[in-house]
């Protein structure tokens, strides 16, 4: 079929593409991605974008690349500033330019600011100008009423869909407070466990509900940074998937599970998401026992959009940004809450994540081969 033909290493966007974990070539992605990350840690989101679509296609290539000849082939490293640096990582093994990032002292204070839940890179900006640079200082800051107004970015690029979500700017300083563990990655076996242990609380309050650990998670990462579960119920309407969102997360805060409420999406839903379709939860969870805090995002669903939001919620972010693009190119619309044909609107269900795939017209391709 002409999916299937669509499916090869080469082709133009990530969700036409098998892009596993750790792939032949891990080692100039890993480089690249230095000079991506500093890209965006500079504000140059253009140029950021052209190193992650490159390292997206490297990614795919399923051979050790020998030859800059060999490389220019792949979508998107034909620039001649992705092949440029390539050509020397052949020559020498290395990337002089991320040597010299990696040693410069702001890369690694901007780094460490946006780690922090709450700081994008403008706001690591904007404190460094200010002359922060060490946590400490970020914290003096934001103690500092004068600052108080200093606006807060999430860090994510999700483009169009959820403009509404902003972090509360109290959310710094909780995620500061927080930092030391939630900077502890969350190995499979704790992700699970925190699963079980959600998902027997929300049977309490309404059984039948079904769920798939999505996010990094999914695509196999032996180490996660937070824990996204999406959830529906076969009854729920959007109004009952709100309410779910809502008593769930009390519940969870009474007893203690959830310690702190980031984010609760979808009681206004004045944007993009249809009719609410999708609630959303982003919460702190304390594991009892370990008393480790650990970020915990509960995603809502309604069962008609349940496949795309675990299509959306799996990610990577790349493959999950092609996904939209390629959709576009069908006349469709892609997102998390469905999937519309631009033409009249009309919304198409899918019944399965297989079906996400078929309806936008991919072949499939496993959640671990996703991490474009
Ligand atoms: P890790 O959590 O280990 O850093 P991850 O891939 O799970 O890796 P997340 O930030 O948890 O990263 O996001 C998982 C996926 O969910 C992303 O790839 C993205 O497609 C989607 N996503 C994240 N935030 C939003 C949002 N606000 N709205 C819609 N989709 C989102
Ligand atoms: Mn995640
Ligand atoms: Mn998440």
């Amino acid at each position: 079929t002409s999916a299937q033909a669509a499916l090869s290493p080469s082709a133009k966007y990530a969700c036409q593409r098998q892009s596993p974990l750790v792939c032949p070539n891990q080692d100039l992605v890993e480089q690249l991605a230095v000079l991506k990350r500093a890209r965006e840690l500079d504000l140059n989101w253009e140029s950021a974008l052209s190193y992650a679509r490159a390292i997206a296609s490297i990614k795919a290539y399923p051979r050790k690349i020998q030859s800059a000849k060999e490389a220019r082939k792949l979508a998107y490293v034909g620039d001649k500033t992705e092949l440029k640096v390539i050509r020397e990582y052949l020559k020498s093994g290395q990337i002089s330019e991320t040597k010299s990032i990696l040693e410069g002292e702001k890369y690694r204070v901007l780094m460490e600011f946006s780690s922090i839940y709450g700081i994008g890179p403008m706001t690591a900006q904007v404190l460094y100008a200010r002359r922060c640079r060490t946590l400490e200082d970020v914290k003096r800051f934001y103690k500092d009423p004068d600052n108080a107004a200093l606006e807060i970015e999430e860090d994510d690029d999700d483009e169009d869909e959820e403009k509404n979500v902003r972090v509360p700017e109290r959310w710094i300083e909780v995620s500061l407070a927080l930092k030391d563990d939630l900077s502890i990655k969350i190995p499979r076996r704790e992700v699970e466990q925190v699963a079980r242990m959600v998902m027997h609380e929300l049977e309490e309050i309404q059984p039948g509900c079904l769920h798939t650990i999505a996010g990094g998670y999914r695509r196999g990462k032996r180490e996660s940074n937070d824990i996204d579960i999406v959830i529906t119920h076969p009854a729920a309407d959007a109004n009952r998937v709100r309410e779910l969102c809502q008593e769930f997360t009390d519940v969870l805060s009474k007893k203690g599970l959830v310690t702190h409420l980031m984010t609760l999406t979808g009681q206004h839903s004045p944007s993009s998401s249809p009719a609410g379709v999708i609630a959303k939860a982003f919460t702190i969870f304390s594991l009892p026992g370990s008393g480790r805090s650990r970020r915990l995002d509960l995603i809502f669903a309604v069962p008609d959009v349940y496949w795309t939001a675990v299509v959306g919620w799996t990610g990577s972010t790349m493959f999950q940004r092609d996904l939209r693009l390629h959709a576009k190119s069908k006349d469709l619309k892609f997102d998390s809450s469905g999937i519309t044909r631009r033409t009249d609107e009309s919304v198409i269900i899918a019944h399965s994540e297989k079906d996400v795939f078929e309806i936008l017209g991919l072949p499939y391709i496993h959640p671990t081969m996703r991490n474009a």
